[in-house]
Formats: structure tokens, sequence, C-alpha cells
């Protein structure tokens, strides 16, 4: 045994990661890897033990709009299986623009990996400068805009009225939730230490972190060394790298070269994702569009879009979406219910997406977290090996099916630039 042991060392990971998405576990080990870790991102918690080396893992759950309770459990599993492996610091991810619901499970999850942790502290920064969303005073900003008067007012799931993290997260926890403000953060990593001192003094449990560029990052990083537990967007990765004396990489890991059509399904009703619909389309690329109201089944809209994309797939990419404007999809859910719409949409987005691949569907994009995970699982998708980044947040994805080898990006719907799709297939190229 102890010869088995010296030839098959055991693997410890550094850094653990829990993301309540797909495409938010996606973000994070693009960030993690540019930032200099080696990663792997595992759908759902893994049933082996860690066998390839590697800094970091980042277990996937589609947890953001679970209730509570169903939240906290599956990232207790998570935490326990990334325990085994060694992790010495566990980073709880969720979206940059805090997506949560009223009943949010933000807080819960984070207060009980606490507890399981033992730790009576922990940070809260949603900020992604690279993607436009910065923290300050406490008040998530998106852009130019306030959360609140953004976008996110209209999400079909979680809808964000209210911009002041503070006040968000202190409704979902138990503990008392303060603020390191940005001058704070300014000043440089000690001072943000001082001040976390000073919170846990005065019983804070869950500090909101200012930050508003990425040296803000930077600087906090090292404030974050011996924090147990971590709360935040992919923002928060960049800094944390520094701790485990690993420096940023040049490039991200190569992939094999891309094989197949080129397909994009889109279930995001994000702005972003409406622009890049629009941009596609007015290409003269081709699209079909998902319509839940007009079709007469689940079963015969997938086989018509199924028989669409056999006639144009080939030499350029096609575009599947359900993307619609908040009335229309308001019009849905009000037949169909919030969750029912969203499901029903999502499993006909995922069906497509399979059917896609057994069409020869080689390079894929998805738009949108939640269709993400929904065309993760129908994939049957268990581990992805991550590559190069189209926009930030959003990398080229490898992994092998038995159908074959699929390149996959999942785009968080309001990630990437107007040309998001015809760019992707270009950086892969
Ligand atoms: P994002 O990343 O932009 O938040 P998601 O995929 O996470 O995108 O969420 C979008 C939700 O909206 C999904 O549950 C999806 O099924 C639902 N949806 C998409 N299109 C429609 C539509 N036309 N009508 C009703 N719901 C829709």
């Amino acid at each position: 045994p102890a010869c088995a042991a010296r030839r098959y060392p055991r693997m410890k990971v550094k850094l653990g990661c829990i993301a309540d998405d797909f495409t938010g576990a996606t973000d994070l080990a693009n960030n993690l890897v540019r930032a200099g870790m080696r990663v792997t991102q595992a759908f759902g918690v893994p049933e082996a033990q860690q066998s390839a080396d590697v800094d970091a893992v980042v277990i996937a759950l589609k947890s953001r709009t679970n209730p509570a309770q169903e939240a906290v459990q599956q990232s207790m599993l998570a935490l326990h299986w990334l325990k085994a492996q060694g992790a010495t610091q566990i980073y709880f991810k969720y979206c940059s623009t805090f997506d949560s619901t009223p009943s949010g499970n933000i807080g819960p999850v984070a207060e009980a990996l606490m507890d399981a942790l033992g730790t009576d502290f922990t940070v809260a920064t949603p900020a992604f400068p690279d993607n436009g969303r910065s923290v300050f005073k406490g008040h998530l900003f998106v852009g130019d805009q306030l959360l609140s008067d953004s976008g996110m007012r209209d999400h079909p799931l979680t809808p964000m009225l209210d911009a002041n993290l503070v006040r968000i997260l202190q409704a979902q926890c138990q503990r008392r939730v303060g603020l390191v403000e940005h001058r704070v953060v300014a000043v440089g990593a000690q001072a943000v230490r001082e001040r976390f001192a000073a919170l846990r003094r005065d019983g804070v449990g869950l500090a909101v972190v200012d930050a508003i560029t990425n040296e803000d990052l930077l600087r906090i990083g090292p404030a974050l060394a011996d924090l147990p537990l971590l709360t935040g967007a992919s923002g928060l990765a960049i800094g944390l790298p520094q701790n485990f004396a690993l420096g940023a990489a040049q490039h991200a890991a190569q992939l094999p070269p891309p094989t197949g059509h080129r397909a994009i399904v889109s279930g995001s009703c994000s702005q972003a994702t409406h622009e890049q619909v629009a941009y596609f389309q007015s290409a003269g690329l081709p699209s079909f569009a998902i319509d839940p109201l007009k079709a007469a089944s689940a079963d015969a809209l997938v086989s018509q879009a199924l028989a669409w994309a056999g006639e144009h797939l080939g030499q350029r990419p096609v575009l599947i979406f359900s993307s619609a404007t908040p009335q229309t999809v308001q019009a849905v859910q009000k037949i169909m219910g919030v969750q029912g719409a969203g499901q029903w949409v999502e499993d006909v987005l995922a069906r497509i997406a399979r059917g896609l691949v057994d069409l020869g569907v080689g390079q894929l994009v998805v738009a949108g977290g939640e269709t993400s995970g929904a065309c993760v699982q129908s994939l049957g998708i268990q581990s992805m090996q991550i590559g190069p980044q189209i926009d930030p947040g959003v990398p080229w994805c490898y992994t092998e099916l038995a159908r074959g080898p699929l390149h996959v990006a999942l785009k968080s719907g309001n990630f990437g630039s107007a040309d998001f799709f015809e760019k992707s297939f270009k950086v892969l190229a």
C-alpha cells in the first residue's frame, strides 16, 4: 500500500467551489483559469474521488431558484465532497446580479456553509467589473444603472427590485449583515482585514464588500486568505490564486480542434441576449423562434424545430430561441404559471439541444443560466475542460459524450457583446 500511495498520490484540491447554476460555474472556472489555477468543472456532486491534479474544482448545481431547504441540502453534499478532496477554502458562487427569489436562498446557503465550516464570518461581493457589475456603498450597479433599474427588474424567474445588497441579504439571513465600504478597500488589504475584525467584534456575520475595479478585487484578495468561506460572483476569484502562491496564466487551457455543425440554443430573456438574437438575425443568419403559446404540444414543437435545423445546419451557424420581451413572457406565465412556463421552455430547448447534437452539431452555444442547466443535463455532460474566453465570463469548454466530442459555451443571460453568437465560433476556429 505504501508503494501504491507513492505511485498514485492523493490529489488534493486547494479551492473548492459551489456554484448555484451552470453558466455561473463556467464563469467562475474561467476566471480561476485565467488567474492561474488548474480547474475542473463538474455538473452535480461527482460520485468518484478527484483523480486529476487540479488546484480548484467547481461543482455546478442548479439550485438558484430552488426553495432554500433544497438549495442548502445540495450545497451541503457539494461541501462534503469538496472537503473530502482536501479543499482548504470554500467559494460559494452566485450571480453577479445577485439573482434570487423573494424567499432567496443565497443567505440560507451561505449561513449553512458557515455553520458546517464552523466560521462566524464571511464576505459577500457580487462585483465583476469586467462585466460592468460594481458594488458601491453596498449598492449593486449593472453598467451605469442600479440593479433595480436594469433589465433585471423583468427577469422571468428572479426579478430584482432592490439594489441595496445589505438589505437584500439581511432579509435572507439570521446573522447580521454589514458593509466594507470602498474607502476602506481603496486603502488596501490590511485596512480591509482591520475592518473585517471590527465588524466581527460588532457581531456581523456576513460583510458585503464594495468593489468597483479589478484593482479593488486584487486588493481585497489577500484579506480573504484566512477565511474558510467566501461568497460572491466570479470577480472575487481574480484575487485568490496569489493566496495559494499561483501566478496569472497567459492562456486558458488549449482545447482539441472543433468539429461538427454550429448551433445556438437560447432561452435567455435578458437584455444582452435580445441584442445578440437581433444582431444574429440582422446578419441574415438562420433562426427559429419557439413560441410556447402557438405550439400544439412540446413534442410537436421539438420535432418542428429539429426538422427546420436539419434543413439549415451546415455552412452557417443556426439559432433556435425562445427569448422574448417581458410582455410576451408575462403573457405566457399568466397561462402556464411562472415555474410552469420556465420549465416547459427549458425542457423543450433541452430536447432540441440533444436533437441538434444527434444531427451532428459539435459546437454548441447555450444562452441562459437555467436553460444551460437543462441542456447540460439532457446532453448528459458530467464534467468539462475550460478553454479560451469568448467574452468576460464565457469560455468555450470541451467534453466527450458517447455521441462524440462536443465544444460547448454556456452564456449567462446578460453576458457577451451584441455580436457574441457569431464571434464565439470565430474564437473557436
Ligand atoms: P438568464 O441567464 O438570461 O437569466 P435563464 O435561462 O436562466 O436565462 O432564465 C430564463 C427563463 O425564462 C428560463 O426558465 C426559460 O425557460 C424562461 N423562458 C424563456 N423563454 C420564455 C418564453 N418565451 N416564455 C416564458 N418563459 C420563457
